[in-house]
């Protein structure tokens, strides 16, 4: 196994040799990807977006091993998420990005958050509970250039600096939120750019904030007071036509539960999806959809087909799932690993290695972040590094 030089802990009830998956969270990593995205920041201040449990690695350990890294401000989608959050880390600023419900106000006074503000009627809200209080709390104000999802549209975001209620609270921090800025080449990039540039002349003395990971990496950029990344810190590639420049964070290991040789002619798995061509042998894993790995990495076909499928490295090997992925279980084809190199107990890597989050999204068919977010609660974790 790999040599490790800060210690690990596991956390959570589940021993390493009872879980059928255990993940790997490296918090050294995570706080040197912070590092590289400050220092591709342009002189801006670098936040983290901790949404969805810092992108399943765990917000509790995400939040001190960023703090110590240096980082100040933290986003989160949910008050909840906030709040465990603010436990934490107890002098950060922290933001809400999906907006003010209606009368969670005291709330966010209560554990000292922030709302981003996104409809007038939002603005409203806050404007007059901060009047009532008789105390100018900070909130953000989001403008959407392009998303058509989320806060104030460009020509209400023009009309902002006319508005009453924009005295009765300090907006610390001004915000947009790229398209597809992992499309270095998009127009859109440009138009929201110039968009959001229009809002900001009209709002001169208000902190400015526009980038997610990809658009730190934009060539073309002006000035932001705060950068907002949330994929790259995990280990995402911010620049998908281009090496990654992040470190990995995450690794998924899987136990093989049972090893089999399948005849010719026989399928594996539920409705026999998948059908063996020779003689194969074939390894089961105790990790499946319920764990979060998709389903949607289900090999349908016939042994020699290449498939855009799931795959798992068995003693450095690429070896390819073979059939429908199950609740609690995986089957793959080892058959190419030699057979003293595959015993029952052994552990193979579902992500890690070669087999990178954002491979393992493709060949699910969707993108490495919901591969993170969907990391599941049945893992052992084990977390390295962090503790300062
Ligand atoms: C999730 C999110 C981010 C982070 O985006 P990444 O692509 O993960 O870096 C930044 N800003 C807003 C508004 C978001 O919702």
């Amino acid at each position: 196994m790999t040599k490790l030089d800060s210690p690990i802990t596991t956390t959570g009830s589940i021993p390493e040799n009872a879980a059928g998956g255990v993940l790997h969270i490296d918090l050294d990593a995570l706080a040197s990807n912070w590092r590289t995205l400050r220092d591709n920041a342009g002189g801006a201040e670098t936040g983290a977006v901790v949404k969805a449990n810092a992108y399943g690695i765990g917000i509790e350990k995400a939040v001190p091993a960023l703090g110590q890294a240096g980082c100040r401000t933290f986003f989160v989608a949910h008050l909840s998420e906030a709040i465990r959050a603010r436990a934490v880390a107890p002098d950060a600023t922290i933001y809400v990005l999906n907006g003010l419900f209606t009368g969670t106000c005291p709330t966010y006074a209560e554990f000292d958050l922030r709302p981003v503000l996104g409809s007038f009627e939002e603005i409203e809200e806050w404007a007059g509970f901060c009047r009532g209080r008789g105390q100018k709390r900070k909130a953000a104000i989001h403008v959407d250039t392009g998303m058509n999802r989320l806060g104030l549209t460009v020509s209400q975001g023009l009309t902002l600096k006319d508005r009453a209620e924009l005295k009765d609270f300090e907006t610390a921090l001004l915000m947009s939120h790229f398209v597809s800025a992992e499309e270095s080449d998009n127009p859109l990039n440009i138009q929201q750019i110039e968009a959001f540039q229009a809002v900001r002349s009209t709002l001169p003395d208000v902190p400015a904030s526009l980038p997610n990971s990809s658009g730190i990496f934009l060539r073309d950029k002006p000035q932001y007071a705060l950068v907002r990344p949330g994929y790259a810190l995990y280990g995402g590639n911010p620049t998908p036509d281009q090496a990654n420049p992040m470190k990995p964070v995450v690794g998924l290991e899987a136990r093989i539960v049972q090893l089999r040789w399948v005849e010719a002619d026989h399928t594996v798995g539920y409705n026999g999806r998948w059908l063996a061509l020779s003689k194969r042998r074939i390894a089961t894993l105790s990790v499946g959809y319920a764990d979060g790995y998709p389903r949607s990495s289900s090999a349908r076909g016939k042994s020699n087909d290449e498939l855009l499928a799931g795959m798992a490295l068995v003693a450095g090997r690429p070896c390819p799932f073979a059939g429908n992925v199950s609740m609690d279980l995986i089957a793959i084809d080892v058959t190419d690993v030699p057979e003293s190199q595959v015993q029952r107990g052994d552990t193979v890597t579902l992500i890690g290695g070669d087999l990178t989050v954002d491979k393992v999204g493709r060949r699910a068919g969707t993108i490495g972040y919901e591969i993170l977010t969907n990391l599941g609660s049945r893992y052992a974790r084990t977390y390295r590094g962090g503790q300062g």
